[in-house]
């Protein structure tokens, strides 16, 4: 048992490892500014410690405040669109505060981070499934932001020992098995809720971005991982680091379409997506699907619920039971 510090725990994928260190019996410290987190994600009795990362003066003092093990930072701007309207606030802000909260690790003596990357760093990938040791070619700020704090942490590793993993997800999805917790963004752009919020009546129909790309039904193929698959990785990898620093893709290892994804919803609500099809949206790679053989062979880690449906059904479970999902949102 240990005692973890968790920036952005009060999100969608912050909350699941917390939940999983809590139900192992760690104690966590929770750093959250509350833009996109809610306080109902957080479990009762974890000190949430409302902060934006940007107050070093702040940060410094939680450090002072705890022992911590290790550090899982999750709080970072997420959405690729946006990062393509305002790319200096991504690369500004994403590096400012990720390099800021190793900085203070290390001053702390903390040596041990989970950084949350993303598959934005491959951009269109040559080779599919994506080896982890593929080139990196972000073709989007958000992606960009990611590699640049990448190599800062490599940086610290070499010069102060900080030892990293760096956890590239690809399309997270799904909700706590047990529905305690589950995804609320807002807004929210990602497929399995804006499919599920349709189908419940609580969302608008769906648009299907692109109907003619090369693949077998002609729509986009993503790699979706279970949010607490997802969770078990990062804690998986917390003893990988005592040989040094890694860097693993998180993916199932399968693709899905988005009319299959469409299809799953369809099977496990038993109603209809409301849907059109529409243009392809910038940007969107024709096919993304991990390959996570580094992070198995030397993790032991597999999905649990690699199945698309498991993924499709305990979301459908969280959006049904929680149709404005926490209700709690920040002004
Ligand atoms: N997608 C879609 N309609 C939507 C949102 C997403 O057709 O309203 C497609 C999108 O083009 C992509 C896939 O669903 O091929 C997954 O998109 P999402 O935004 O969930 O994740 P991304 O792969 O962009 O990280």
């Amino acid at each position: 048992m240990g005692c973890y510090l968790v920036t952005g725990g009060a999100g969608y994928v912050g909350s699941h490892l917390v939940r999983a260190l809590v139900d192992r019996g760690d104690t966590v410290v929770v750093v959250d500014d509350l833009r996109q987190g809610h306080r109902a994600a957080v479990p009762e009795g974890v000190e949430l410690i409302q902060l934006d990362l940007a107050d070093r003066a702040r940060l410094g003092e939680v450090f002072a405040g705890w022992k911590f093990e290790a550090v899982f930072h999750f709080a970072a701007l997420s959405l690729v669109g946006e990062s393509m309207r305002d790319p200096l606030r991504y690369c500004m802000e994403n590096l400012n505060n990720s390099l800021g909260l190793a900085d203070a690790a290390v001053k702390a003596g903390v040596l041990r981070f989970v950084l949350s990357s993303t598959a934005a760093l491959f951009g269109d990938p040559e080779v599919v499934p994506i080896p982890e040791e593929a080139k990196l070619a972000p073709t989007n700020a958000y992606g960009e932001s990611k590699l640049m704090v990448e190599k800062g942490l490599a940086w610290a590793d070499r010069v102060h020992g900080l030892r990293s993993a760096c956890l590239r997800y690809f399309n997270a999805a799904g909700a706590d098995p047990e529905g305690r917790i589950g995804e609320d963004h807002e807004p929210e752009t990602h497929l399995v809720p804006l499919a599920i919020g349709a189908a419940l009546g609580i969302r608008a129909p769906l648009t299907v971005f692109g109907t003619d790309y090369p693949t077998p039904d002609g729509t986009c193929i993503r790699d979706y991982v279970h949010v607490t698959d997802l969770a078990d990785a990062h804690l998986r990898v917390l003893d990988r680091l005592e040989q040094g620093s890694v860097r693993y893709n998180v993916g199932n290892g399968t693709g899905y379409s988005v009319k299959q994804v469409i299809e799953a919803v369809e099977r496990i609500g038993g109603r209809p997506v409301p849907h059109s099809l529409g243009p392809r949206r910038a940007g969107d790679p024709a096919v993304l699907v991990a390959s996570s053989a580094r992070l198995k062979a030397e993790t032991g880690w597999s999905p649990r619920f690699g199945a698309l449906d498991d993924i499709v059904r305990t979301a459908w479970a969280w959006h049904s039971a929680h149709p404005r999902g926490y209700g709690d949102r920040s002004p």
